[in-house]
């Protein structure tokens, strides 16, 4: 249609002008073709307008669907003016109006308040907004604007500027972005408290791995955010803190708080003490997702405080030390002794305290000068270290006096060998700057509980009797009872006899015959030592033995006994003389000895004629020490062939449970009842006894120390046919023996 009007307005134009022109038609004609063309326009212009109307009221209707069902606001404001021309409903709802008339009442100012959140004011901002978005077009902005409650609030705008009809419109796109906006702003603040906040404070998830960081623990640990957030805590601690990591267990279990001083690394790593306050981390159902932890830097403050213990404790050491020697001082010394005292007290034990003073000290110093002094006292203290047990406590009281408090003595003689230790350490040269100087020492000695039990008595008496070493002629000790220093003197002089004497072959072998008196045959000879002094002519056990026993060389002389007893009765058994038991006597202490089982096998091989012949008796009380350990060790001896008699037996308290599990063969009566036979009707009914329990245990007897007939008939009466004693023999030595086994 448009097409063929086109083609008919052209072909009248052509005809109008062509006529016109060329054929000068009649004006009737001319105004009818003329009338033609106009209505051609006419009819084509109206054809042209109703299609575009057409069209226009469809974009219509579908805008204003798009515009009134829009969830955001749409708003069409009139550029110049300000004036809000159009909204739809969403925009109504979003401001809070009653009508869209209410709100399109306002204009935009009075929908905002006066100043934005930048503290621009609303209006300004408004009008460069404007400017830019009739440059740009479309521009989006956050704004706040006032609802009709007059409440602020957040939205984006999208602002486009249009132009319809020659007008200069806005068209704006509204969203309320209040809650995103709020939530955000927010998280901005508690960053920025986290980052205010002086403590590092760091969060996990339930793994380790590091989710906050705030700026304090930048600076604390010297990792930046970016390094730390992602990576495990872990890093964190010096090698794994199990203690650490069990904690953080613990509190993820519990869903307590914990606190706790820990060490951590820096990332230079330095290593640091930390305050470290834990608790978990819970999403905003209250699940646990990850852990929290406060951290402060004590360093300092630990530093601080070790310094002032190190500093107090210095100053503790300072007061109980003497500054010279570094031993403690008179104040620790009593302290010590105090405690030594309450101890002692309590385990029944026996304290010794010596007080030293050293000899000619004074002349040293006065000759060569005080720091000569010092060095010898240096010394001195030194030597005298070397000889203590660590339970022992040296201290210097001042000058040169020092004292040494020895706890738990086993004996008296622990003190004796100490106090010789010392004189002999302090006798040899010291030697100070070429100087070669002679110190000696006098020492007195106190014990307590038998001198005193008070620290100030025992003191006393210890200088007492320093006073009398000093008298006695220096380089000596004394004790503080005079019956102990004699006794201490004797029993050195013996014990460094004893030893001499061993050397020297003094000791001899005396052998007393144990006659089956029934059977009228000697079954057997008990071996008992003698000491042939060269001065003091022969010396029975009773004065040695003793000594010899405290003093330990008792295990040199048993096995001295042991192996020369047995080399001589060897011989009567090799020439066929005797068939009948050795006894040798046992002490304790061999019998604890690890040497004398090997002692027992070198002495049978290096004698085997003696094979199933050696008895070694041992006293009812030396097995009752201890007696688990000696049935083992007798048990060991017994299967070597020897046989095990119990000496001097119904004198001590052997158990009755014991004695049957110990591996013995015979049973000796002790002498001490055999001598009253005669007239103590109690030491007859022991005897009975004592046959009744040989009998119902199976094991032999033999009475001691029988002198008389009637002792010995008593004992044949009631069932002990085997008798030692002087009745028969006194102990005799080896060539006597040998006559009279001949002559028997
Ligand atoms: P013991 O083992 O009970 O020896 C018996 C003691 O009684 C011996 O004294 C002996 O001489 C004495 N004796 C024997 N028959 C009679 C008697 O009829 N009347 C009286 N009054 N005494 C009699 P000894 O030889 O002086 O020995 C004393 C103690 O010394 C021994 O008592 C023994 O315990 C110990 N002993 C002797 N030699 C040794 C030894 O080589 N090693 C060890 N460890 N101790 C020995
Ligand atoms: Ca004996
Ligand atoms: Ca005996």
């Amino acid at each position: 249609m448009k097409v063929f009007l086109s083609f008919f307005i052209f072909f009248s134009f052509y005809l109008y002008a062509d006529v016109s022109i060329g054929l000068e038609l009649k004006w009737e004609y001319q105004l009818l073709v003329f009338i033609c063309i106009v209505l051609s326009v006419f009819v084509y212009r109206h054809l042209t307008l109703r299609r575009h109307n057409k069209d226009l009221n469809i974009q219509q209707e579908l805008f204003d669907a798009v515009f009134e069902n829009s969830s955001d606001g749409v708003l069409i404001i009139d550029t110049k003016s300000g004036d809000l021309l159009d909204c739809n409903k969403s925009l109504v709802d979003i401001f809070g109006y009653e009508s869209k008339q209410e709100l399109l009442s306002m204009n935009f100012d009075e929908l905002s308040p006066e100043y934005q959140d930048d503290k621009q004011s609303s209006r300004k901002k408004a009008i460069s907004l404007k400017q830019k978005a009739l440059h740009k077009k479309t521009i989006t902005f956050e704004w706040i604007h006032i609802k009709a409650d007059g409440k602020f609030f957040w939205c984006e705008i999208v602002l486009t500027s249009i132009c319809i009809d020659d007008k200069q419109l806005f068209y704006a796109n509204l969203k309320d972005i209040d809650d995103k906006k709020n939530s955000e702003l927010q998280l901005i603040q508690h960053v920025q408290i986290l980052d205010q906040v002086h403590d590092a404070i760091v969060s996990t998830d339930l793994e380790g791995n590091i989710l906050t960081w705030n700026v304090a623990a930048t600076k604390l640990l010297g990792y930046t955010q970016s390094e730390m957030i992602g990576e495990n805590v872990k890093k964190l601690y010096f090698k794994d803190d199990y203690n650490f990591i069990n904690r953080m267990l613990k509190i993820l279990q519990t869903k307590s708080i914990d606190h706790v001083n820990s060490k951590i690394l820096r990332k230079n790593s330095d290593l640091i003490y930390i305050d470290l306050s834990l608790s978990t981390l819970s999403d905003i159902n209250g699940a646990v997702i990850g852990l929290i932890g406060y951290a402060q830097d004590i360093t300092q403050r630990i530093i601080a405080k070790q310094q002032l213990l190190n500093q107090k404790s210095r100053l503790d050491y300072e007061a109980h030390h003497d500054p010279l020697t570094k031993l403690p001082n008179r104040l620790l010394f009593n302290d010590r002794l105090e405690q030594a005292i309450k101890k002692a007290s309590r385990n029944k034990t026996i304290i010794a305290l010596f007080f030293i003073d050293l000899d000619h000290f004074k002349e040293i110093n006065d000759s060569l000068g005080h720091d000569i002094g010092d060095k010898v006292l240096q010394t001195v203290s030194t030597r005298l270290r070397e000889h203590l047990r660590a339970s022992d406590t040296l201290s210097r009281l001042g000058g040169d006096e020092f004292t040494i408090i020895m706890e738990d003595l086993k004996d008296n003689k622990d003190a004796i060998t100490l106090a010789e230790n010392i004189l002999l350490t302090l006798k040899k040269p010291i030697i100070i700057n070429q100087h070669e100087l002679y110190v000696s020492s006098s020492i007195g000695i106190s014990l307590y509980p038998n001198d005193n039990t008070k620290v100030t008595s025992l003191l006393k008496y210890a200088d007492a009797a320093m006073y009398k070493a000093k008298e006695e002629g220096r380089d000596n000790y004394q004790f503080y009872s005079a019956e102990m220093t004699q006794k201490a003197f004797k029993r050195v002089v013996m014990e460094a006899s004893i030893r001499q004497a061993i050397k020297n072959n003094e000791f001899i072998v005396y052998f007393q015959p144990q006659v089956d008196a029934l059977k009228h045959k000697i079954s057997g000879f008990e071996a008992l030592i003698r000491w042939s002094h060269p001065r003091m002519g022969l010396i029975y056990p009773s004065k040695f033995i003793q000594t010899a026993e405290d003093t330990g060389l008792i295990i040199d002389l048993d096995r001295w006994m042991m192996f020369n007893a047995v080399e001589q009765v060897c011989k009567w058994k090799k020439e066929n003389m005797f068939d009948g038991t050795l006894s040798i006597n046992l002490s304790v202490k061999y019998l604890e000895s690890k040497t004398l089982l090997d002692d027992i096998k070198e002495c049978l091989e290096k004698y085997p004629q003696i094979n199933n012949y050696l008895e070694l008796e041992v006293t009812e009380s030396g097995v009752m020490k201890n007696p688990e350990d000696s049935i083992e060790k007798l048990k060991e001896i017994n299967a070597l062939g020897v046989s095990i008699a119990v000496d001097d037996f119904g004198t001590g308290y052997s158990s009755l449970s014991y004695l049957k599990l110990l591996p013995i063969s015979k049973l000796k009566i002790d002498q001490s009842f055999v001598r009253d036979i005669g007239d103590d009707e109690n030491d007859r009914a022991i005897i009975i006894a004592i046959i009744a329990l040989a009998k119902s245990l199976k094991l032999s007897l033999l009475a001691e120390g029988v002198e008389t007939q009637d002792q010995k008939e008593f004992l044949l009466d009631n069932g002990c046919d085997v008798i030692q004693g002087y009745l028969y023999s006194r102990p005799i030595p080896y060539y006597v023996a040998l006559k009279y086994i001949q002559d028997f």
